[in-house]
């Protein structure tokens, strides 16, 4: 009679979350990257059972081969840091009202070779970027994943682009606009240090022309992206275009790409918040992947019910960032992989599991909801 009654509402708990959604890792690299790493991405694949990877950097037509073998989707990704010579970042990128080279924000303690971003007013940049962008079609990615799409819109909160490409068209842009006060000499840097001006604030409303600049390089930034899925498109019909679109958004510079992983964050783990996106999505018909930026066990776990209650494909918690580490070096989260492969077999499962821990944190159980007159317990683990 316990084995019909755990028969029973296992079939009832299992009809409900029917719905195929593919499994997705984000191997943000593909593992080992060297000797010494104890990761393995094809070890990942195996264990969850894994259908696609998303935003990989790959460009090793040798580790690609491997996925194909396994009939594993992937979408590759390239991001406003392409090198462009060698492995370092020296030219079309984005340069400050004092010759200063862009770095986002977040990553100036990263110490990264090519920490500098391109400048989409580049003639060199753009050339670059869709160069780039056809190798990971050839390489046979189902989609392109732009890494931070807002490029030069972005830069703008730190003092936005001032090369000699943005200067000469921002010149024809606001005469474009109809101010006859200005002719085709007009230089806004020069005119800017003229007025004693260092730093260029996108939110200081003493500086001349500074709403029409923001609108300039945001503009620039949607006719680079636009020139770029042109030339993608054209070279395959197939390919699809992604970026993280921050918080499930879909702005005027979101909008150009056909789907987005958005890296949500806590305060989003509600029936609400995914309601509202799904609604969204289907309007706008865009593909919507989420990836938590959370090390917490509980969060993670929550966040992988409500994309499979949603259906939206959930990037699983393997190697995914979580922000800065006191290393000064980007910070990865791995969910224990058992448990995330016992999820995957079995979602109805983990409705109702709590998690206990030890006072000192030591020991973590995962217990599950009372489906029958026995406990199930997962398993103990030393955190
Ligand atoms: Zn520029």
């Amino acid at each position: 009679m316990k084995h019909l009654i755990f028969t029973v509402c296992f079939v009832i708990l299992h009809h409900s979350f029917a719905q195929k959604v593919g499994i997705s890792v984000s191997s943000r690299f593909f593992h080992p990257l060297s000797k010494n790493d104890p990761l393995s991405t094809l070890d990942i694949i195996e264990k969850l059972n894994v259908t696609q990877i998303d935003w990989l950097y790959c460009s090793e037509s040798s580790k690609i081969k491997l996925l194909k073998e396994r009939n594993i989707k992937f979408s590759l990704a390239i991001n406003p840091q392409i090198p462009d010579s060698g492995e370092y970042t020296a030219k079309g990128r984005i340069i400050g009202l004092n010759g200063e080279k862009y770095i986002a924000p977040w990553m100036k303690v990263w110490n990264q070779k090519n920490p500098n971003w391109g400048c989409v007013n580049s003639p060199f940049f753009n050339d670059l970027f869709i160069r780039k962008s056809k190798e990971l079609v050839d390489l046979g990615a189902y989609a392109i994943l732009v890494d931070d799409s807002r490029f030069n819109e972005q830069s703008v909160e730190s003092g936005g682009c001032f090369c000699e490409y943005c200067v000469n068209k921002f010149t024809r842009y606001l005469i474009d606009l109809g101010h006859t006060e200005i002719n085709d000499k007009f230089n806004y840097k020069e005119y800017l240090k003229s007025q004693g001006i260092m730093k260029f604030k996108y939110r200081d409303n003493t500086i001349l022309y500074r709403q029409e600049f923001c609108d300039f390089q945001r503009k620039s930034v949607i006719n680079f992206l636009n020139n770029w899925k042109y030339s993608i498109k054209t070279y395959s019909q197939k390919v699809d275009l992604l970026t993280n679109n921050y918080r499930g958004k879909w702005d005027s510079i979101y909008s150009i790409f056909d789907g987005g992983i958005c890296e949500i964050v806590t305060d989003s783990l509600t029936d609400s918040y995914f309601q509202r996106i799904v609604k969204i999505n289907n309007e706008l018909k865009k593909s919507q992947s989420f990836t938590l930026v959370s090390n917490d066990i509980g969060l993670n776990l929550q966040f992988l019910l409500l994309c499979k209650k949603y259906s939206i494909t959930a990037i699983a918690p393997w190697d995914v960032f979580i922000g800065t580490g006191k290393d000064n070096k980007p910070l990865r989260y791995y969910l224990d992989v058992d448990i995330l492969a016992a999820l995957y077999k079995n979602y109805s499962l983990f409705k109702g599991y709590k998690i206990i821990k030890n006072k000192d944190n030591s020991l973590l159980t995962l217990q599950f909801k009372k489906i029958s007159n026995k406990k199930y317990i997962l398993r103990n683990k030393a955190d």
